[in-house]
């Protein structure tokens, strides 16, 4: 089985998505399809990245010792784009027969499709927590729009936005695709004021639609790694 190529791993709160405020381990792979003009990992995403090779289980491990060490009842796959990781269905199912509530945050551009056929074959079905990139990213004409099709209602749509523009057309999106999962707009840090969105919010009449901000950027520098 392919190794994984994992860029950093540690141990925090879930500094967004429906655990946020939770402790969760993080691994985060190096490597991603896109480039966003907001993006703060692309360090990451280089072909030079510092990482380590790692089969599943030697992350599963990895996993295990958090459980034991810190109590943590979470892990959150991250990167870069995991789901460019060959081997993440294989170790989606050694991290749920740990018990671990298991979340994928992914672009928006990879198919979610074959991963998830891959992970139903291994009798597991982790959380999606799906981006959909805006027009300030400048990469949404990379989404993989079939992707809706595969959202859960427990499954989460995050839509970040920078600028009024993405809020309009995050609100076509919504009004347009009506996803049956949670729905959440996040600002860019330091991009646009969250007040604004707030206030957005209550113009369109997005009741069901949740702001969120990035707890890791309000406790820590927004600058700093590993948090
Ligand atoms: S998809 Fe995520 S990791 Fe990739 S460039 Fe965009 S923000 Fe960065």
């Amino acid at each position: 089985m392919e190794k994984l190529s994992l860029a950093e791993h540690f141990i925090s709160i879930n500094g967004e998505g429906r655990r946020a405020g939770e402790l969760s381990l993080f691994l985060r792979f190096t490597g991603c399809d896109l480039r966003c003009d907001w993006c703060d990992t692309m360090w990451a995403n280089e072909k030079d990245a510092p990482h380590r090779l790692l089969a599943a289980e030697e992350l599963t491990e990895l996993a295990a010792q958090a459980i034991a060490e810190f109590g943590i009842r979470n892990v959150t796959l991250t990167g870069g784009e995991p789901l460019l990781q060959r081997s993440l269905p294989q170790l989606c199912a050694g991290l749920c027969a740990l018990g671990l509530h298991v979340e994928i945050e992914t672009n928006g551009s990879a198919p979610v499709r074959p991963f998830l056929e891959e992970c139903q074959g291994l009798g597991v079905r982790p959380q999606l927590t799906m981006d959909y990139k805006l027009p300030s990213s400048n990469m949404e004409s990379r989404m993989c729009m079939e992707n809706f099709r595969f959202l859960r209602p427990d499954d989460t749509l995050k839509l970040v936005c920078a600028s009024r523009q993405d809020l309009e057309r995050a609100a076509q999106l919504i009004r347009e695709l009506a996803p049956e999962c949670q729905v959440y707009l996040s600002p860019v840090f330091g991009r646009i004021d969250p007040a604004e969105m707030v206030e957005f919010l209550k113009e369109k009449k997005l009741g069901s639609v949740r702001l969120q901000l990035q707890l890791h950027k309000i406790i820590w520098d927004p600058e700093r790694r590993g948090v």
